[in-house]
Formats: structure tokens, sequence, C-alpha cells
């Protein structure tokens, strides 16, 4: 069995009026984070180490921000197009860990949603992902509440293509 490592990072602005999506839960919130798609930091990242394990091109190559296709989209059929990319290379995920970096809004309470609908979108079950929830102890940037930071590691394996079959 071959197990691959895999690392992402994503961070976006948090601006009035956005909706507030992370790791495919809506906040009712009056702010959220902006970009392309919905913008999703804690999805993209998971997405990054996925494709960074796979030996893939990273998420801004698969998916361009100048394509009005992605305007808006959920992150989640993004996960999903990542995920059934790996498959159609022989991999399967064996865990994702990743961390969120935010000053507001608070996350904790959500983070067990987060797992089911991430879950779901790769296709694993809900005890192959951790998700922690910090602050910036409120220095720079993130600290001030100007974005959401997130960080993912993942690992993945490719079995051995059988001689016997
Ligand atoms: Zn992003």
């Amino acid at each position: 069995m071959k197990l691959r490592i895999g690392q992402g990072y994503d961070i976006h602005p948090l601006k009035e009026g956005r909706p507030m999506i992370l790791g495919g839960v809506s906040f009712d919130t009056p702010y959220g984070l902006d970009g392309h798609s919905d913008a999703d930091a804690l999805t993209h990242a998971i997405c990054d180490s996925l494709l960074g394990a796979a030996g893939l091109e990273d998420i801004g190559h698969q998916f361009p921000n100048t394509d009005p296709r992605y305007k808006d989209i959920d992150s989640q059929e993004l996960l999903r197009e990542v995920v059934s990319k790996l498959g159609e290379k022989g991999f399967t995920i064996e865990n994702i860990d990743a961390t969120v970096v935010a000053e507001k809004p608070k996350i904790g309470s959500r983070i067990e949603e987060m797992k089911r609908r991430l879950s779901l979108s790769a296709n694993i079950s809900e005890e192959q992902i951790g998700i922690k929830a910090t602050t910036n102890e409120e220095l720079g940037a993130i600290g001030r509440g100007e974005g959401i930071a997130a960080y993912a590691s993942c690992l993945i394996q490719k079995k051995p293509t059988s001689t016997w079959s």
C-alpha cells in the first residue's frame, strides 16, 4: 500500500454583506468571506491538500477564478470534483486534518456539522476528518478580524494493482 501526504492553505478576506460559509456550513452573520466562489477557505485548503497529495495542479489551476462557471459556486461541488479526480488516479482518502484560524465568528459549536458536510462531499466517514478552530490571539490581519485562514493536511493511499485479478 502506497501512502502520500498532502498539505493545503487558504485565506479569504471578510466583507460586509457576503455569505459566511465554512466547511460547507452557513453562518448567520452580517459579514462573510469574499472571493470568486463561495470563498469557503476551509474547503479550499482541504481541496489543495488532496490535489497536492495526488501530484495534481492546485485549486487555482483546476477551477480558475476567471471562469464564470465558478462564480459563487458551492465549494462542496469543487471538493466532490477533486475527490473524483483522485478516484480516477486510483487514490482513496485515509484522513484529513484541518485547522481554521478565525477571530470571528466562533465556529467551535459548528464543527460537527462541518465534518458531516465535508464527509458527504469527500465520500468518507466523519471519523476520517479532524477540524480544529483557533484564533490568532488578536495578532495581525486575522487577529483584527479582517479574514479567515485555514490549513489542511491529508493522507491518501493508492492500492497496488493486483496481479491476481
Ligand atoms: Zn479559497
